[in-house]
């Protein structure tokens, strides 16, 4: 699956929605991927599970970790084209545990998949949560990468489609003082 083909496929799927909106970083964009839109059809999250495993593949995994909620749908369909185990981490407060008897292993090889990474925080307290358990973590995949900057990770990252989005601070931002109403959209992408 090529860049434009997914972006293609989250506009036909209503899942690339124009406006104002507020990131869960606080930061204001205009445009925003709800990928839930994009992954509510089964065959398309397999699809783009398995085109991130091609990426992911050389890092030779033992298990995938994403967070709860956005990045649950494409980690474990990325796991199943890998073949191997899925874990998510769940929010507690402003941080990220693991719960339900998840455990990752000392040594275990790691990647962190997310569905959308915009500051990539987090994927990135994904990235620590496993090494702080002995873990090594190789490298971060997800479907969309919006921060329009080279390396956001100390470790490779790959995304499928690159879509720098501008977001910017409520104070410099020209849809707040054009005076467009704000939507806060629901989990499931766009990060921290
Ligand atoms: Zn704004």
């Amino acid at each position: 699956m090529r860049s434009d083909e997914l972006i293609a496929l989250y506009a036909r799927e209503g899942a690339l929605l124009e406006g104002h909106f507020v990131l869960r970083s606080g930061m204001h964009s205009g445009r925003y991927l709800q990928s839930a839109l994009l992954l509510a059809r089964p065959e398309l999250a397999a699809r783009a599970g398995s085109a991130l495993a091609d990426l992911l593949r050389p890092h030779r995994a033992c298990t995938i970790l994403s967070p709860a909620l956005g990045g649950i749908i494409i980690g474990h369909e990325t796991a199943r084209a890998l073949g191997i185990r899925f874990l998510f981490a769940e929010r507690e407060g402003s941080d990220f545990r693991l719960r339900r008897g998840f455990r990752v292993e000392r040594g275990e090889r790691v990647v962190v998949v997310e569905d959308v990474v915009t500051t990539g925080g987090a994927a990135l307290r994904m990235v620590r949560l496993a090494e702080e358990a002995g873990a090594e973590v190789s490298a971060v995949g997800a479907l969309v990468d919006r921060s329009g900057r080279e390396a956001c990770f100390p470790i490779p990252f790959h995304a499928i489609a690159r879509l720098p989005i501008e977001a910017l601070p409520p104070d410099q931002c020209p849809l707040c003082r054009a005076g467009v109403p704000i939507v806060k959209p629901g989990s499931g992408g766009n990060d921290a």
